[in-house]
């Protein structure tokens, strides 16, 4: 793997496809083992967990459902951004063990606003499995249950993850360079 340009901006290799799917059969096995009987619900949230949703899910091999909802955070005139349902919720998760998929957890603004919904549905239990976290970057804390890579505080595209539209098909995942 060598550098990339997308839009101008040069990124690194960060994550191979390798290192990737490991993790992710790791988190798979975990919640094989802790859902068995269960018949989670997973929802993922679009766009950007839509690779790794398809990855985790083909190692799922429990009895399991997978749904997906779109999220976006938009900056209004104010600074604090503001998450936005663009397709919402089409499954009664009342009583349901739901487990939700995102790709990366950056300030924790998107759950931190989403989990309280769903919570008021009064789901049986209701966990997180994330591909990436930024610590650093985290100002709404969340509780992640199933975490792939714990990442610096640095933008990140590929593997679904954009840059301005872009770089969602490639299979690794690289880093912005800096300076
Ligand atoms: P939040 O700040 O609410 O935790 O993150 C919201 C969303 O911003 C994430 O789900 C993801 O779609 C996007 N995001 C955050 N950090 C990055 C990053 O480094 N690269 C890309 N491509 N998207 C990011
Ligand atoms: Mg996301
Ligand atoms: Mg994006």
């Amino acid at each position: 793997m060598s550098q990339i340009k997308v839009k101008e901006k040069v990124f690194e290799p960060y994550l191979t496809a390798e290192e990737i799917n490991g993790q992710i059969q790791r988190l798979a096995a975990g919640i094989n083992h802790d859902y068995a009987g269960k018949k989670p619900l997973f929802i993922a949230i679009l766009n950007g967990s839509f690779m790794f949703a398809s990855d985790l899910f083909k190692a799922v091999n429990i009895e399991a459902e997978i749904c997906f909802i779109k999220l976006a955070s938009y900056k209004g005139t104010k600074s604090t951004g503001q998450v936005i349902t663009a397709i919402g919720l089409d499954m009664d998760i009342h009583t349901r063990h739901v487990i939700i998929i995102e790709d990366i957890v950056d300030t924790g603004k998107t759950l931190s606003e989403f989990l309280p919904q769903l919570r008021h549905q009064q789901p049986a239990s209701l966990e997180l499995v994330v591909l990436l976290h930024k610590p650093e970057a985290t100002e709404y804390p969340v509780d992640i249950k199933y975490l792939g890579f714990s990442i610096p505080n640095k933008f990140v595209l590929g593997y679904g993850l954009d840059f301005d539209g872009l770089g969602r098909n490639i299979p690794e995942i690289y880093q912005l360079k800096e300076g």
